[in-house]
């Protein structure tokens, strides 16, 4: 753990930060800063013709919305201030998004590479029996995802085991989300969290008066950028930026090392390059970097660290030469980096906000897990049969026709993923148009970070406040 303070504690600093902007009571925003439940678990993995104490968490930070939501980590760095502080950022960013859950995080403290497949599974089974015997998880108590070092796979042994021992409860489909497509998941969660950073950042990029400040110009296309991770979020956040916003990926740190080119390097590419050779390094076109930190010093207009917290520090913050940060990964920026990148004009979009996209997909899974059903299964053939009158009835009065084409697109209803990608881009550009909005009412608020708070603070303590615990 890098810096002076905890993971923790610099989240919690950041809320004292934010509440001195609101006139929440000072009791209620210690209850919203408090873990309401934290489980500690241990128990053995058979490994060779030995045992192994595996270390385990659950937290549920706040219950002011129930269930409570969060992923799962499986990584060494696992310990209990940083599933705190990973449940406590998730309320936060709930609230943000107007997702209606409680925070919650999971954490698992083994390094999943030393383990074979047989054994991961036990681990994922045992952990899940864990959780069902002391109530901490269910469609409507708390439902887990994916983080760090964990994927569909292992929400399908999670649902597997659920189901196991809860035989017969009609939602128990929805007590976990990010599973695979064929097991009750949803289209576009695998690639939500990405796909949500860009629309994040497109939305940010887009106002040209704070573009301005920055000394850039307005609109994604073209920007270059530097992605540290190329994980579930990192990958995805590359791919689609690149495809659909064409930015200019310059330079790509992983475990093994880091790359430049300035040309652009293909991710799709560098992806597959990696999963043949197993590396990054020696990618055609590239220059090596020095070692897998360097490419967070490159010039870039936005610097996209999606790997582990703890990766900007006040070692290397004022060699950080990017405009924008979006803090793909939870807490990439130490606390005490944070005033330095703010202090050179570092546009910071904060990890509650710009990764929220994954918890969002994962909202829309629980919502068509609870109601059994895909989305546009009831209406999509009512709606091309009313379009598609309508559109007779305009050529018959107007004696003009419109092609195949045209009419295809015109009466056609959305599918899962259409549906999906629209509330998640819809859902990232309002919370930042609320963010920018508290910005424009209260011109003390000094930064984007405080100002998130401000608006997650403000929807939480009204959420208690209206169930009379506060009057
Ligand atoms: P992942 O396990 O899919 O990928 C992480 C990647 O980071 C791996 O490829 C790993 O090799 C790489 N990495 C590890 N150490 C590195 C280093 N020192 N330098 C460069 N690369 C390194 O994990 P993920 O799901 O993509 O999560 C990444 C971050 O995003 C985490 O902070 C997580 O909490 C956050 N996040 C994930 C989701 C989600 O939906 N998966 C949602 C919100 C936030």
């Amino acid at each position: 753990m890098g810096g002076h303070i905890s993971f923790f504690n610099s989240v919690e600093n950041y809320v004292d930060k934010a509440a001195a902007f609101t006139d929440i009571p000072r009791g209620l925003i210690e209850q919203i800063k408090a873990c309401n439940l934290v489980l500690q678990i241990r128990f053995p993995v058979r490994v060779g013709n030995d045992y192994e104490v595996i270390e385990a968490y659950r937290v549920q930070h706040s219950h002011h919305r129930l269930p409570t939501k969060g992923g799962i980590r499986y990584a060494e760095s696992v310990d209990q201030d940083e599933v705190m502080a990973l449940a406590a950022l998730m309320s936060y960013k709930c609230a943000l998004v107007d997702v209606p859950f409680g925070g919650a995080k999971g954490g698992i403290k083994i390094n999943p590479a030393k383990y074979t497949t047989e054994q991961l599974q036990g681990i994922t089974r045992r952990y899940t029996a864990e959780l069902v015997k002391k109530n901490f998880i269910g469609p409507g108590i708390d439902v887990p995802a994916p983080d760090y070092g964990t994927g569909p796979r292992e929400m399908a042994w999670i649902l597997d085991t659920y189901q196991a021992l809860r035989h017969g409860e009609i939602d128990s489909i929805a007590c976990v989300t990010g599973k695979p497509v064929t097991q009750n998941g949803i289209r576009g969660r695998a690639e939500a969290t990405g796909r949500g950073v860009f629309y994040g950042l497109r939305e940010c990029i887009s106002h040209e008066e704070d573009m301005k400040k920055i000394g850039l110009t307005k609109g994604i296309a073209g920007k270059t950028m530097v992605v540290q991770g190329l994980g579930n979020v990192g990958s995805n956040t590359a791919l689609i930026s690149q495809t659909e916003g064409d930015v200019k990926i310059i330079g790509i740190a992983e475990r093994e090392g880091s790359i430049y080119n300035p040309n652009g390097i293909d991710v799709e590419k560098l992806l597959a390059f990696r999963k043949e050779t197993g590396s990054i390094m020696g990618f055609p076109g590239s220059t090596a970097l020095e070692n897998n930190l360097a490419a967070l010093e490159l010039e870039c207009d936005i610097l996209v660290p999606a790997a582990l917290e703890n990766q900007i520090t006040v070692a290397n913050a004022h060699r950080i030469k990017a405009k924008i940060i979006a803090e793909a990964a939870n807490g990439p920026v130490t606390a005490d980096a944070d005033p330095i990148l703010l202090q050179k004009g570092i546009i910071i979009l904060p990890d509650f906000y710009i990764n929220a996209g994954g918890v969002t997909v994962s909202y829309f899974e629980w919502l068509k897990n609870l109601s059994h059903h895909r989305f546009g299964r009831l209406e999509n053939r009512f709606h091309h049969n009313q379009f598609d009158g309508i559109i007779s009835k305009v050529e018959e009065l107007t004696g003009k026709s419109i092609n195949v084409r045209e009419r295809d697109f015109l009466t056609r209803g959305g599918t899962e993923i259409e549906l999906v990608n629209s509330g998640l881009e819809d859902t990232m550009i309002t919370a930042y148009q609320q963010i920018r909005e508290t910005m424009k009412q209260h011109p003390d608020i000094p930064d984007i970070r405080t100002a998130a708070f401000v608006c997650s603070l403000k929807k939480i303590a009204s959420d208690y406040i209206s169930m009379g615990i506060f009057p």
